[in-house]
């Protein structure tokens, strides 16, 4: 079984329930089961900032599906939710990202891991290291010092 990192977020249509949605669509998934998920955060957004603030979380999964064929099935998980293809960094019903892959480093058009905006972003990382404190980002680092060389600072609270 591979051990997935993914990152959740929401910034529309009440975010907390599309975040439990998500969880409960992750659940389903074929050959995979959730492990645990961090507590919910809330940030202000990276990108147009003329928009809701997120929720996010991470959730660990064991899973023997392929890094292609889980992102296919959580890009499916984001249609069934009813995401609908928006500006960059902008608003969205859900995003789910895959951030780890086991080890893996895979540099693809259409996937890149470990997910590259994983050193710029506190409301990856925090919640990173509140479910897996040891992670180490391949070719990055551990997440603690990730944490300590942040860029930026989105998160403001926790909310559940
Ligand atoms: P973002 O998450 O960067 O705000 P999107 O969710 O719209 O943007 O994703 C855009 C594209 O990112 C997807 O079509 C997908 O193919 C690609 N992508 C590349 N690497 C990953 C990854 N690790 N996890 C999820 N999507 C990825
Ligand atoms: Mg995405």
């Amino acid at each position: 079984m591979a051990q997935v990192f993914i990152g959740l977020g929401s910034n529309l249509s009440d975010p907390v329930r599309q975040l439990k949605r998500a969880i409960e669509h992750l659940k389903l998934l074929e050959k995979t089961s959730v492990v645990t998920c961090s507590s919910f955060y809330c940030s202000k957004p990276q990108g147009p900032q003329d928009q809701p603030d997120f929720v996010n979380a991470v959730c660990l999964l064991e899973t023997l599906l392929s890094p292609e064929c889980l992102l296919l099935a959580l890009q499916e998980i984001e249609r069934t939710q009813g995401r609908i293809k928006q500006r960059h960094w902008g608003e969205r019903l859900i995003d789910l990202d895959i951030l780890l892959f086991d080890d893996c480093v895979i540099s693809l058009p259409h996937l890149t891991i470990p997910h590259s905006e994983i050193p710029h972003r506190d409301f990856v990382l925090i919640p990173l290291s509140e479910i897996a404190p040891d992670t180490v980002v391949p070719s990055m680092g551990t997440v603690t010092s990730l944490i300590a060389q942040l860029d930026n600072s989105y998160l403001y609270s926790i909310q559940s």
